[in-house]
């Protein structure tokens, strides 16, 4: 279990950090989205789960931290996914690489969205209070339906007052239609958050133009949340979606959510014989 020593230099090459855009972070090629670690109610997984306690949450992090899994992802709306990581990660949080976004929080079973710029700041102070850090490597607006406006109305600004008081290195958007993806990279986002997966493909362009101007791409839902595993071969499936969204040239890193070991061994070797082919 690796619990201390230098963020990359012992990385296995596969999954060794490549360049988040221009912003000078190093992020591994495949990252872990923590949704289950902190939040089962209002999710659209195939199957019910059980939020995995400290014990199992902690061997899947070393699990992952071992292969070269070294970028997190969270968010406030996550339930208490980023409070736990806070402890969990408490004495080898500086071998991780964390994002978090602001604009949503969940709470009673229902989300609350607020994108001013006092409650998007405001958000970041409390989500690195949970996470017990001084700063994430990337902050990223937490946008719904209605993505376009909020970039429209300045909420990256807000994120930009973040990233000059050193409490986030990097700043964008997780935005959910092609046209705010577009926008966030005019606005200047450092990274940009899209869905992809086979068959749900509509951010490719915004893919393409995201690695045109130097922008990192983080994939977020790329087995379709889980629906891409329920087919007739879900290995191979599993393996095809992984492969299909590491072999997009754009793309820096992809996200997966997991709480099972044996799916995070699988996933890894399945970006590892994706990797050697790009
Ligand atoms: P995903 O990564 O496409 O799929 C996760 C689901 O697939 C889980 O239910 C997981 O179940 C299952 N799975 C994973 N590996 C598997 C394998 N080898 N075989 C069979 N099933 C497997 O979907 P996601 O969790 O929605 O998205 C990934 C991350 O992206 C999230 O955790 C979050 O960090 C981020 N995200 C962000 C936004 C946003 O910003 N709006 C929205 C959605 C997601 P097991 O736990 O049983 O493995």
């Amino acid at each position: 279990m690796v619990m201390s020593g230098s963020t990359n230099a012992s990385l296995p090459p596969l999954l060794a950090p490549r360049p988040l855009g221009k912003t000078g972070i190093q992020v591994s090629a495949l990252g872990l989205g923590t949704v289950k670690f902190g939040r089962r109610e209002g999710v659209k997984y195939p199957e019910p789960f059980n939020i995995p306690g400290d014990r199992m949450a902690l061997r899947l992090l070393a699990d992952a931290r071992d292969a070269g899994v070294a970028l997190l992802d969270t968010a406030p709306a996550y339930g208490t996914a980023e409070a736990r990581l806070g402890g969990l990660l408490s004495g080898w949080r500086d071998l991780w690489t964390i994002v978090t976004k602001a604009g949503e929080t969940f709470e009673d079973g229902a989300s609350n969205f607020d994108f001013r710029p006092e409650a998007i700041i405001a958000s970041i102070e409390r989500s690195l209070e949970r996470l017990r850090t001084d700063r994430v490597e990337c902050a990223l607006l937490h946008c719904a339906d209605d993505d376009e406006a909020v970039l429209r109305a300045g909420a990256l600004h807000a994120l930009s007052r973040c990233k000059e008081e050193g409490k986030a290195r990097a700043i964008g958007a997780s935005v959910k239609t092609p046209v705010a993806g577009m926008l966030a990279i005019e606005q200047g986002a450092d990274a940009i958050m899209v869905e992809l997966s086979p068959g749900r493909e509509a951010m490719l362009p915004v893919i393409e133009a995201a690695r045109a101007a130097g922008v990192g791409v983080l994939i977020k839902k790329a087995l379709a949340s889980g629906h891409a595993a329920t087919g007739a071969d879900p290995a191979s499936a599993v393996r095809h979606s992984i492969g299909f969204a590491l072999s997009q040239p754009g793309v820096t890193s992809v996200i997966l959510g997991t709480i099972n070991r044996d799916h995070l061994a699988s996933n890894i070797e399945a970006a590892r014989v994706s990797l050697k082919k790009v």
